[in-house]
Order: structure tokens, then sequence, then C-alpha cells
């Protein structure tokens, strides 16, 4: 079992982009060689790692990757990243991973167009721990799926899936401090129960016309709103941000703080002004000293869609291709092998070694380099003198 679960996992880890390519290198003598002297395992046939992924349940893969994330947090490398010294900043968003013109199993989610065409697809919501530096890794994942057989709704069946979600997360990580990241579509007052009820703080986006009465008062009080700027500046740029803050908000019978943050981006090259202005609710009371913490945090939530779903879908992970035609059980599981692939390799691309790499080919790409990684293990015969040759400088 291991060197099957291995083997799929090795798949995403080596960006083998299908499961056919993955079985060209496996047939390569020296590459199954390398591999096996690297992990002491054997490569298995993709159809062997299909027959199992058909079978396994998927909330072991999950679990496993659970259990790696817990280990992360049990180190201190995250630490430094926690907003207020205490709680990882956890972005939420759901993301489409699969489409089929024809129903593809029991579980798909089905969209009728206009002229009567049906489309067949799967959704996935996603927790992802993020941090400025650019991680974002999956903790855990709720499939938004078929249970009733009608039109697909992603407000409702994203917010159904986060209870869900919700769930999953407090019996994998009871006592985690957790502040929740989140778009538009979160603001309502099932998902702020769900908060207190779990001791999770949330920074959600507020949009206009969300939040009716909050938004009234948050109108009325905001002349008296305190506030402060901060100026930053970089090679292209100099940008202001004014942020500004209320508290003690009342929305169905409790009480949320509204942050406001505008920001006017200069660039130096063709003198152009940029305004955008970022609205949340939060159920951490703010204070001079932490609105700005807030609102940048706030603004980490576009990690999940950039490092999180971006990557997996165009950086050689494929999260849209179909690793299984057949099987939803498969599905979810290689799923959750690309989420543990992917936080793997992450840890790789930021390692000092990796980026001390990168600077010495300044005109490579990761992409490169991976293929070069496939090179030396198709080519290169490994052998222990070699590896020691390596490590010795
Ligand atoms: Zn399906």
């Amino acid at each position: 079992m291991a060197e099957i679960v291995m083997g799929g996992l090795f798949m995403f880890i080596f960006k083998e982009t299908s499961r056919n390519a993955y079985d060209g290198h496996r047939g390569d003598a020296i590459f199954a060689k390398n591999y096996y002297l690297q992990f002491k395992l054997r490569l298995p046939h993709p159809d062997t790692i299909d027959q199992v992924m058909r079978e396994l349940p998927p909330q072991l893969v999950e679990e496993l990757k659970a259990h790696l994330v817990s280990k992360l947090f049990e180190q201190k490398t995250l630490r430094k990243f926690r907003f207020l010294d205490k709680y990882y900043h956890i972005a939420f968003d759901a993301t489409g991973i699969q489409t089929f013109d024809k129903r593809h199993c029991e579980h798909c989610l089905t969209r009728t167009s206009k002229t009567d065409i049906v489309t067949y697809f799967h959704y996935v919501l996603e927790a992802k721990l993020v941090t400025s530096s650019g991680l974002a890794i999956s903790i855990a994942s709720e499939f938004i799926e078929n249970r009733e057989n009608r039109d697909f709704d992603k407000q409702d069946c994203e917010q159904k899936a986060f209870g869900r979600l919700a769930v999953k997360i407090k019996k994998q990580f009871p006592r985690l401090p957790i502040c929740i990241l989140a778009d538009g579509l979160y603001p309502n007052d099932t998902i702020f129960g769900i908060c207190r009820a779990n001791d999770w703080r949330f920074i959600i986006t507020l949009k206009d016309g969300c939040l009716k009465t909050f938004h009234q008062d948050a109108g009325l009080l905001k002349a008296t709103a305190k506030g402060r700027s901060v100026y930053r500046a970089d090679k292209t740029t100099r940008t202001t941000l004014e942020y500004k803050f209320l508290n003690d908000i009342e929305y169905k019978k409790n009480n949320y703080s509204w942050v406001s943050c505008i920001e006017t981006k200069v660039h130096l090259s063709d003198k152009t002004n940029e305004v955008q202005q970022f609205i949340y609710i939060t159920n951490v009371p703010q204070t001079l000293d932490n609105v700005v913490n807030t609102a940048d945090g706030g603004r980490l939530r576009w990690k999940i869609e950039n490092e999180g779903f971006n990557t997996q879908k165009n950086s050689g992970y494929e999260l849209e291709h179909k690793f299984s035609r057949v099987s939803y059980n498969a599905m979810q599981n290689y799923y959750q092998l690309l989420q543990i692939a992917h936080m793997i390799n992450q840890f790789v691309e930021k390692s000092k070694d990796f980026i001390d790499l990168m600077k010495e080919h300044s005109k490579q790409t990761i992409k490169a380099l991976w293929n070069e990684l496939s090179v030396f293990m198709r080519t290169i015969p490994y052998t222990e003198a070699l590896f020691e040759a390596f490590i010795s400088g």
C-alpha cells in the first residue's frame, strides 16, 4: 500500500501531468532504479494505482494530509506568520475541478444553459493555510456534491459545504487557533455563528448590499471612525494606505467591527494612480495597533486563488486534468494526493537551497528546473558514492 500511495503522490510531486506521462518514466530502467535507491520503494503500474484509488476511502488520504499538516503546526516555522501572534490565517474558497458534457457520476453537479445544454461538473471547497510569504497549504477539503439532484446554486451549496468543512476542521485540529478569511459570499449570520461556536476569528470581505443594517450603521458612524495611514514604497510604486475602523456595530444581537482600507498606489513609470478600497467585517475588536494587521490579513485571502488554485491548475499539477474519468472515489483521492504533493513542493521551492539554485540560474523557471530533475532521474545512474559526493560538495 505504501508503494501504491507513494506512486500516486510521486506523480504529482514530479508534476507528471497525466498517468501516461508517469508510466513513460516508470518504464525507464534508470529512472526506476534511481527512484528505488531514493525511496526504497518500487514504482507501481498506473493501472494498479488507479484500481486502489477507486476503492480506497478518500477520508484515509485526507487523514494522511491532516496528519502531515498537524506536524507543520507543531513546528515553529509557521508561527511567525500568525495574526496577533496567535491565529493562523485559513482562507476558504471553492473552485471547479472537472467539467464533463455527459454525466460522470451520481454526485456530479449540473448546470443547464439557456439553450438547454447540460454540463456536469465537480466543485470543491478548500480551507488553506495562507501566509504573507506565499504559502497556500490545504488543511481540509470538502467536495460540493449533488445530493438532491437539483440545479447548482454556488452560494447555497458552498454555504452548506462550509458547515461540513467546519466540523471536519474542528475534529482534525481541535485546538488550532484559526482566523478565517473569506470573500463576499460569506458574511451572514450562519457563518458568524459557526465561527462563534468554534471560537474562531474571522476577517470577511464585505460587499455593498449585503448585511444591510450593518452597512447602514457603519455608514452613520463613519464620521467617527478612528484610523491611521501607512506609507509603503518599492522600486516601482509609492503606496499610501488609509486604514479606518469602527467597533461594536450590532448585527442580529452580536457585535462586530468594520474595517476599511483605501489604497492609493502611484506607479513611478507613468505617474498613474490606482485607487482600491477593501472593506471587511471581523469579530476581532479593532484598535490603532491591530487595524493594519487585520486589513492586511484580510487581503491574504487572494493567496488561495493565486498561489492555491491557479498554481494547481496551471503550473504542472493539472488540477483540472481528468485523472479518473469514471470514478468519483478515485477523483477525490487524486485530489487529496495533489494537495499533499503541492504542500511538499512548496517547501522545496521556498527552501534556501532551491532559492540559491534559482539565483544561480537567473533565467531559469521552476518548471525548467523540474524538467531537469526528471532528466537527471532518467540519465544519471544513481550510486551511494555519487550521492555522498553531492552532499560533501
Ligand atoms: Zn461526477
